[in-house]
């Protein structure tokens, strides 16, 4: 139960903290691909505006033609291509192409003022090429004398970005660990307290019952004793039964309890044997046959020849099944039928109790192995169980590294299955370690 929260707890932690880790990553990486690109846009806006400025100064100088190839750039003379520009083209002011240099362009501008992304295709290799596009409005006194589109390729600032996401993408698993991890510590230092909680009470519980069983099985001797006196006195005879019942009662309560108490999911190793669970069950029909006959009910079984063994402790082995059969019988109308069936299967070892009763309503299922748990007072009290009955078998279950479940249709019946995991996959030694609670 401890491991079970403590790793639900590490589970949710990793997982709110991982969904904020992979958001802020996300973050980061949608800012920093701004960051490039703005950085690329001012280079590029640079660039265009001093090309621009030195042509219309030549404009001014009284050259009516704007010669692109002698236009200085970045002012010092030096050629498109030395500054990595893809494409620059020169349009006149109705947007028709008059010179360019680089990849060749349409004759008519087909864009307005801006920053673009486009797509391209390498003249030299034919591989698919980005490239960051900026289109300029020249102006010459109050007039646009034309418009200078430059292009630069995205290559490199892509190259950057890839290299930051497989950053972030190797950085995220790990912290996702280390926040897993420190989940499973904290975790562990949560539940600390509470499992010390825990002990505490089944300590108490189990030390109670203890003490209480001698008392109880003192006033059962004495109310015996005093059963046998009041044979003569037909007033008080009635009154000491009462007595004997509620004491057997309470004496039944307090061994469940104990039960329950001590073990909580660990089986020494000195409680485990190889057991044949054909002869275990076999007996157990000996004596159920009698108890049905005595309900009138029919009780079939259907054990394999084959015999079936596994490392477990026999007499808690044996409770939990006469749990499920001591209920089969309790809820089953006379006339009615109860099965008990031991199924091999290459893994594990299935045990099913099924009856023709009076079945389990669908919303008392998920509640019905929780301690204390009866799904109605009436019947309880007729079958004179504290419904601690399924709450033993699921543990005893569970502490062989089995698993208990139920189906149960109202008015038509029930059956509980135990899946038991077979000797090879029940070596003492993970017995012993496995926690139940
Ligand atoms: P109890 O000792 O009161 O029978 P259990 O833990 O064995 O307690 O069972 C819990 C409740 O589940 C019971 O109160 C009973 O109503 C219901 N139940 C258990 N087994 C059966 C069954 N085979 N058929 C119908 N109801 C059942």
């Amino acid at each position: 139960m401890f491991n079970r929260s403590r790793r639900n707890l590490a589970r949710w932690f990793t997982l709110s903290m991982g969904s904020i880790l992979v958001l802020f990553a996300g973050v980061i990486y949608h800012i920093e691909v701004k960051d490039k690109v703005h950085a690329l846009d001012q280079l590029l806006y640079k660039r265009a505006e001093l090309m621009a400025a030195s042509s219309q100064y030549r404009l001014y100088q009284g050259q009516k033609q704007v010669d692109l190839s002698n236009i200085p750039l970045l002012g010092n003379g030096s050629h498109p291509a030395d500054i990595e520009l893809v494409y620059v083209r020169w349009y006149d002011p109705n947007g028709k192409l008059k010179r360019f240099f680089g990849t060749p362009a349409l004759e008519q501008l087909k864009t307005s003022f801006g920053f673009l992304t486009i797509k391209s295709v390498d003249s030299f290799t034919g591989e698919a090429l980005w490239l960051r596009q900026f289109t300029l409005p020249v102006q010459g006194g109050n007039s646009v004398i034309g418009y200078l589109q430059v292009a630069i390729p995205l290559q490199d600032t892509q190259n950057d970005l890839r290299q930051f996401l497989l950053m972030l993408t190797l950085a995220v698993p790990v912290a996702l660990l280390l926040i897993g991890l420190t989940g499973w510590v904290l975790g562990g230092i949560a539940m600390q307290p509470v499992q010390e909680a825990y002990n505490q009470l089944q300590r108490f519980t189990s030390d109670a019952s203890h003490e209480l069983r001698s008392p109880l099985s003192a006033i059962l001797t004495n109310a015996q004793v005093g059963l046998l006196i009041a044979a003569d006195h037909p007033q008080i005879h009635p009154s000491v039964e009462n007595i004997i019942d509620s004491a057997k009662s309470m004496s039944t309560l307090v061994n469940n309890l104990l039960l329950l108490a001590r073990h909580q999911g660990q089986l020494t190793p000195e409680s485990l044997k190889k057991v044949n669970l054909n002869s275990l069950l076999e007996n157990l029909v000996v004596y159920y046959n009698d108890v049905a006959a005595k309900a009138s009910l029919k009780l079939i079984s259907h054990l394999p020849e084959k015999p079936i063994e596994l490392w477990a402790d026999p007499a808690l082995l044996r409770l939990a099944v006469e749990n499920l059969l001591n209920n089969a019988c309790n809820y089953t109308q006379s006339g009615g039928t109860v099965w008990l069936r031991l199924e091999p299967h290459p893994e594990r070892a299935i045990i099913q109790v099924i009856d023709t009763g009076i079945g389990i309503p669908a919303a008392d299922l998920p509640y019905i192995f929780d301690r204390f748990y009866r799904v109605d007072t009436e019947r309880a009290r007729e079958s004179g169980g504290f419904g601690l009955g399924l709450a033993i078998a699921q543990q005893i279950v569970q502490a062989h590294g089995g698993h208990i479940q139920v189906m149960s249709n109202e008015g038509k019946g029930s059956t509980f299955q135990i899946k038991l995991p077979l000797m090879k996959h029940n070596f003492p030694r993970q017995l012993v370690s496995k926690k139940v609670m």
